[in-house]
């Protein structure tokens, strides 16, 4: 055995076994120092030790100074940078200095709102810890990905993922590796194939992480983890995935833009309007300077990425899981809900409570019953693992008398032909005094389509008359009513191995029927009437039978006005299914098949809705993926649809996807209460310069450039931030979905914005000016140039209109945290950041106009004190002019 001292040399040079996965399996697990038993736990741990554990290094640190001077060049910045040089180009240093300080503070803010973003996307992992199968001291056992050893025997299962570089020891698979290759069709992997490929990475006895496994299972020894396995080189060599922009920041992105053209486009005719007021070119040329720096909206973009990012982590909190910033927003928009029905609208806890033999009669079941229900199962009552409707049966089984340890009843087993869900049915082939027996138990009209006779409690086995037909079906159907999930159960003897399922499968004798519940979820009724007074559809789509599924559904609240089974939708054409999808009705798909998701997905996208479709197996990835947004189960779902869904839940929970749609629309609307807010300065910044050039300087300068860039900037920033955080309006769930077309930025927020409180605002800035102005002397004849002691009372008023637009922004902060809800409704100090915000607000505008070094740089002197007794009532005033608009929208005026 190697010295530790010396592995671990060899693991710094990057062999940290130096194996080749390629040799005979029985070479190679001597090499691994293995057995096809496994490790012991010992041993794994200590392996674990020297070899680290199975996960990628993160290439965090090294990419930062990239990521902040990004900041610095993007085309925004850029713009500013030009405004700067311009600045002092045309001599006034303070206000090149001032931009590039908005440059650094924006860039800077930027940066750590964006780091945020994607620590919030990363630590998503933490929230959901991947596990694998193992065999170790002979057992299987579940263990962490993370702490997989080389020389692990790794169990492959449908649906796992590949967790490790591994060599195939036993059975086959079909893996799916596009994730590595880039090849999309699945490929055979069998531990009896010939190796022949050239590529190591297309080896036919081989398996790598990163891959899937989409059938079939296996068993694999591991030969490589972590940083050595092939996906670990690959992703030495690639850098790190950027986060994708989703459309709501590209359409903040365009609105940035539009605003910055707009800004750009007012500079450039401020400037011969400025000269035709009096003022100099190069006075112009600083203010048109000014109006860009101040209007370009450079800080929007990652304020919002934050915000999402911020939706990440509130969504993540209550059990969901959103793999891009986008499903944020989508989410919130989501008009239609494809439901599964066990385990999400169910609690997937199952339990027998009725059992019929052959004959349909009530009875408590028998030797043969118990047997086929205890030998037809791939579940462990031992360590709880498997399907959860397996481990009610195996306990109904040992109620009943029969009791098998799944590991004698796995090593005996001759056949498995699995549970498929287009089947629906499963069956076993097991050894018997008389040869073989096939125990086959599914949907009971799977089940009993393949039944020639039936065997009553009371012995004796009668052939399957048409009559006796119908009137099982007839119980079934009774049982369904009953919102019960009714399996049937059959059996059949051979003499010589049946080698294909068909044979297996055919000329059985029906055992009896068994009837388990699986009650709703106690919080899924509330979340069912939330979508519907939301304004959002929900149908089942289930595999289940339909009687069954319709029951649960109206448990639960959904509609269920029309339940269409598999193949009544396959019949359908494509504008009838449009039509149903159309129509106002709830709908219960039953009996559907993996494929029917995909195209039920595909029409609703196609009438124009938003879906959010769950699933849990290998079949239901092409869907999960087609829909807008994929929600897959975290807790029993496959690690395939895992990998496809959009949105994982760690509770498989349908009331979590309502949760994570009213957390969408909070983020949403809170993006749009930023926008409101931050907008409505504009118009009382451009009025003051418009009535200076109108009145062709007759009217001195209201405002001055730095003193609006200490609003933009400054003392508007935190409480804009606030706004992101506010709480979900009340009522926000009970309006229909926004239109999936529909701007960020609509009409009426730009009439509130600009029209309202931006108006309002304007006027009383205005009014605080020329009351001081003109209360220090001024007439409308003065020439303040030439008077110098209106100096100081020109200083003061200035102050004073620059004091006038902070209290004004106050209002509008509190008037912009509702759309439509009444202020009141919410509470005053129900958002305590935004206070906090709005004190920095006040103390910020306070220091500017006191102390001594800022009144220098932004030309304030102290207003007379009797200007502050009108000015605490602005934020009032303003507030109240929305308050009052909001008001009449409520009341459909
Ligand atoms: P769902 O999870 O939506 O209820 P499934 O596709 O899992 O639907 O199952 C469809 C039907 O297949 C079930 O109603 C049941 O009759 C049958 N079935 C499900 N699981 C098994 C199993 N492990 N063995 C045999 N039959 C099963
Ligand atoms: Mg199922």
């Amino acid at each position: 055995m190697a010295h530790p001292h010396h592995v671990r040399t060899a693991e710094r040079n990057g062999e940290s076994m130096a194996v080749d996965p390629r040799e005979s399996a029985g070479r190679l697990l001597r090499d691994l120092r293995t057995r096809v038993e496994g490790l012991t736990e010992r041993e794994a741990r200590r392996r674990l030790e020297v070899h680290g554990p199975n996960e990628l290094p993160r290439h965090r640190a090294r990419q930062w100074p990239a990521a902040l001077l990004r900041q610095f060049t993007h085309p925004l910045a850029l713009l500013l940078w030009v405004a700067a040089a311009l600045a002092w180009i045309a001599g006034t240093r303070e206000l090149a200095w001032a931009i590039v300080a908005v440059i650094v503070l924006n860039a800077v803010l930027a940066f750590w709102q964006e780091e945020q973003a994607e620590q919030a996307v990363e630590s998503l992992g933490e929230y959901l810890p991947q596990h694998c199968r193992v065999r170790r001291d002979g057992h299987a056992r579940s263990v962490l990905v993370t702490e997989l050893v080389p020389g692990d025997v790794l169990l492959l299962d449908e649906g796992d993922r590949v967790p490790a570089d591994a060599r195939l020891l036993s059975g086959a698979v079909e893996i799916d590796a596009s994730a590595l290759t880039g090849e999309s069709s699945p490929v055979e992997r069998a531990a009896d194939l010939p190796d022949t490929a050239l590529r190591r990475l297309d080896s036919a006895v081989l398996v790598f992480s990163g891959t899937v496994c989409t059938g079939g299972a296996a068993e694999a020894v591991v030969h490589a983890t972590g940083r050595h396995t092939e996906l670990g080189r690959i992703a030495a060599l690639s850098v790190r995935v950027r986060i994708a922009e989703s459309p709501l920041e590209r359409q903040v992105r365009r609105v940035a833009w539009l605003i910055a053209a707009v800004a750009v486009a007012v500079a450039v005719a401020f400037l011969p309007l400025g000269v035709l007021a009096g003022l100099s070119w190069a006075q112009a040329f600083l203010f048109a300077i000014g109006l860009i720096v101040a209007n370009v909206p450079e800080g929007l973009l990652p304020t919002i990425t934050l915000a999402l990012a911020a939706g990440v982590r509130g969504m993540a909190r209550r059990g969901a899981l959103v793999k891009r910033l986008s499903a944020v927003e989508t989410l919130g928009s989501t008009t239609v809900i494809c439901t599964d029905k066990t385990g999400t609208l169910t609690r997937n806890v199952m339990r027998v409570v009725e059992a019929r033999d052959g004959a349909g009669e009530k009875t408590s079941p028998g030797f043969k019953f118990a047997t086929a229900l205890a030998s037809c199962a791939t579940a462990d009552e031992r360590t709880s693992s498997g399907d959860p409707m397996e481990l009610a049966l195996l306990d109904f089984a040992r109620s009943s008398g029969v009791s098998v340890d799944a590991e004698t009843r796995d090593q005996e087993r001759v056949r498995l032909f699995r549970f498929d869900p287009h089947f629906k049915r499963m069956t076993t082939v097991d050894p018997s005094p008389s040869g073989f027996v096939a125990h086959v138990k599914g949907a009971p009209e799977e089940v009993l389509a393949r039944c020639t006779s039936t065997l009553p409690a009371r012995g004796g086995t009668q052939p399957l008359t048409g009559a006796a037909r119908a009137a099982l079906a007839g119980v079934v159907d009774d049982m369904a009513d009953r919102g019960l999930r009714v399996l049937a159960v059959a059996k059949r003897d051979f003499t010589a191995l049946p080698d294909d399922r068909g044979t297996a499968e055919s000329e059985l004798c029906l055992l009896g029927l068994v009837g388990l519940i699986d009650p709703p979820r106690p919080e899924v009724a509330e979340a069912v009437s939330a979508c519907h007074s939301a304004g959002i559809r929900v149908h089942v789509v289930t595999g289940d039978n339909g009687r069954t599924a319709a029951a649960i559904a109206r448990q639960v609240g959904i509609g269920a006005d029309n339940v269409v089974d598999g193949p009544a939708l396959d019949a359908m054409p494509e504008a009838e299914l449009d039509g149903l999808l159309t129509s106002e009705q709830e709908i219960v798909f039953c009996r559907a098949a993996p494929e029917s998701k995909l195209r039920i997905a595909d029409a609703l996208h196609h009438c124009g809705h938003v879906v959010a479709m769950t699933g849990d197996g290998v079949n239901d990835a092409p869907a999960l993926r087609r829909a807008d947004l994929g929600v897959a189960m975290g807790a029993s779902g496959t690690d395939v649809a895992r990998e496809a869904a959009t949105i994982v839940l760690t509770d498989d929970n349908f009331a979590t996807i309502v949760g994570g749609i009213e957390e969408g629309r909070r983020v949403y609307a809170n993006v749009r209460k930023f926008i409101v807010y931050i907008f409505a300065h504009l118009t009382p910044e451009v009025l003051p310069f418009l009535l200076f050039a109108l009145s062709g300087g007759v009217i001195p300068l209201p405002l001055t450039v730095l003193q609006i860039l200490a609003i933009d900037l400054g003392t508007e920033t935190l409480p804009a931030l606030a706004l992101g955080r506010e709480r979900p309006e009340p009522g926000a769930m009970r309006q229909p979905p926004r239109e999936r077309k529909q701007s960020v930025v609509t009409r009426r927020m730009l009439l509130r914005a600009w029209g309202i409180m931006g108006s309002v605002s304007a006027i009383l800035a205005l009014a605080a000016f020329f009351a001081v102005l003109i209360g220090g002397g001024w007439r409308p004849d003065t020439d303040i140039a030439a008077d110098p002691g209106l100096h100081h009372v020109y200083l003061q008023a200035t102050t004073a209109t620059f004091l006038a637009i902070v209290f004004c922004q106050l209002g509008t902060a509190f008037a912009s945290r509702t759309d439509h809800a009444a202020l009141r409704e919410i509470g005053l100090g129900t958002n305590r950041l935004l206070l906090a915000g709005c004190a920095f607000e006040l103390l910020f505008a306070a220091a500017i106009v006191y102390l001594p070094p800022l009144q220098v740089v932004f030309g304030t002197a102290p207003p007379p004190s009797w200007v502050f007794a009108g000015m605490v009532l602005f934020p009032v005033l303003v507030w109240g002019a929305d308050e009052f608009y909001r008001y009449r929208v409520r009341a459909g005026a």
